[in-house]
């Protein structure tokens, strides 16, 4: 069974959040949905499963907003490799409404301008939000969606 591989993480902010994300600064998050572009090379079913959880210790940029915002859901695309993650988040930031509240987050080891992505051409609808990314090519990785009821 393939556990490793890269995702997107559908949050939904229902307010907006003014939030100092641990040493990359204080921003402003407007409400709305965000995609945030993951990789975990091993144990992907385990990083899911963390970032369903809104009771944590707040380690990576994620937690910060994860803690504010629902969790609606994620695409993997499993067995895809790390380098894949880049051109995911180049993707979603290429979709229509994208932008980039708060420059570098998620992309502290990258030269990506974030890893996490506001949309506001977005509804909160499972079925849109995964078909604005399931026509990514990453090689032979396809795109498979997991949703939560919400929380
Ligand atoms: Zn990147």
């Amino acid at each position: 069974m393939i556990n490793s591989g890269i995702y997107v993480l559908w949050l939904h902010l229902p307010k907006e959040a003014v939030l100092a994300v641990g040493s990359l600064g204080t921003f402003s998050f407007p409400p709305g949905i965000y995609a945030y572009v993951g990789s975990a090379q091993r144990n992907l079913q385990q990083r899911l499963a963390r970032h369903r959880r809104a009771e944590k210790k707040l380690r990576w940029h994620i937690d910060y907003l994860r803690a504010q915002a629902n969790c609606l859901g994620a695409v993997v695309f499993l067995g895809a490799p790390k380098d894949a993650e880049c051109r995911l988040a180049e993707h979603i930031r290429q979709l229509p409404g994208a932008s980039l509240p708060a420059g570098n987050f998620g992309a502290s080891d990258c030269s990506c301008p974030a890893h996490l992505v506001h949309l506001s051409g977005l509804a909160p609808d499972l079925v849109a939000l995964s078909h604005a990314v399931h026509n990514v090519q990453l090689g032979a990785a396809k795109s498979l969606a997991f949703f939560d009821a919400g929380d």
